[in-house]
């Protein structure tokens, strides 16, 4: 099923592959699983997933390096936190190698939607678990099933990563000592009405500061913050209450160890804010992306170093990471890791 796609074309949507990989939890162990054709999930109606949104994901990418070869980024880091978020939903581990495996199989499979290197496009992988026995009591199911889909999408930014102007949330995204530090549609519903409204208000993204001071700075509905000091420190937000990104770990190391810089990861305070040179959003989908301004109660703070195009410490860490991913920098042990 070879396919021809407009590539620079294809924008953020799910577009059907041919193959998917599913395996079933049952009885205290996962069965021995495999790919299948069906897209479609087929559930009892009180399955746990439906009643108590018993259910995690995890998001990456395989895409082509210049040098021809089908990878995908730190796919261990995504099978680590699937587990956390599993965890603490009171879900079954999947053992790191398993998840690799998959990811892979599906990748393999639907070899004809990796785009093309250079178009900007990416295989995105969507890994999830969810809670498939019936359960009308409150507990957690005992029936789980893994699957894995895969879609291509296209460059995220087309024609440049442009800053985006945001604004401080009128609501919050995770409960104070809830479940903000995990991977789980729960968070994003939680974040869904506060989108809708920011985009009305026409913002492309929200702040949400912490759920129970609200004076520290959290994330967005689905990326973490980066800041930029006048004197070129990375300040990234440290809370339980937020998802630890993989980009933002990675450009923690990339700043540290490429770039020579000083990096922060600590409290942010709302206060803060007007202080720093460059801001930015992280996440796989994006890489990064600029923010501009912050629309907050008392006006709006703008970094004058971004508002046009990318700030230039930003533009470097960008640059930076996808080198490394791309295969054109040299990457530290184990983030690269070969498909095809
Ligand atoms: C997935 C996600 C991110 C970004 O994480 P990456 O590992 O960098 O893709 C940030 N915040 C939330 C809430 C997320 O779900």
């Amino acid at each position: 099923m070879s396919q021809n796609l407009d590539w620079a074309n294809l924008g953020f949507g799910y577009h059907e592959t041919e193959y998917r990989y599913v395996t079933n939890y049952k009885d205290g162990k996962w069965d021995e699983g495999g790919l299948i054709t069906d897209a479609n999930v087929v559930l009892n109606e009180c399955a746990g997933v439906l009643q108590y949104a018993q259910t995690v994901f995890e998001g990456l990418k395989a895409y082509y390096t210049k040098d021809g070869h089908i990878v995908c980024f730190r796919p261990d880091l995504n099978a680590e936190r699937l587990n956390n978020s599993a965890e603490r939903l009171i879900m079954p581990k999947l053992p790191e190698g398993r998840f690799v495996e998959a990811i892979k199989a599906v990748v393999k499979a639907n070899k004809d939607m990796v785009p093309p290197y250079g178009t900007g496009a990416s295989l995105y992988i969507r890994p999830y678990m969810m809670g498939t026995n019936p359960v009308i009591g409150v507990k957690p199911a005992d029936e789980y099933q893994f699957r894995v889909f895969c879609t291509p999408v296209g460059p995220y930014f087309k024609g440049g990563a442009k800053p985006i102007r945001i604004k401080i949330s009128d609501y919050d995204r995770a409960a104070p000592h809830g479940t903000g530090d995990i991977k789980a549609g729960l968070n994003y519903a939680m974040s869904l009405h506060a989108i809708e409204e920011a985009h009305e208000q026409g913002f492309a993204e929200n702040m949400f500061l912490d759920p129970a001071t609200r004076t520290k700075v959290e994330e967005t509905g689905g990326a973490n913050f980066i800041f930029i000091t006048k004197d070129n420190k990375l300040v990234t937000p440290k809370s339980n209450s937020i998802l630890p990104s993989i980009t933002r770990r990675s450009l923690m190391y990339v700043a540290e160890h490429y770039l020579g810089m000083q990096v922060e990861h600590r409290e942010v305070l709302f206060s803060e804010l007007k202080d720093f040179a460059e801001a930015g959003l992280c996440g796989t989908a994006a890489v990064v992306s600029p923010v501009g301004s912050i629309h907050t109660k008392d006006g709006d703070i703008n970094f004058p170093a971004g508002m046009e195009e990318m700030g230039p410490t930003t533009k470097k860490l960008y640059d930076t990471l996808l080198g490394i991913q791309h295969g054109e920098i040299e990457a530290p042990e184990g983030w690269v890791v070969r498909i095809d």
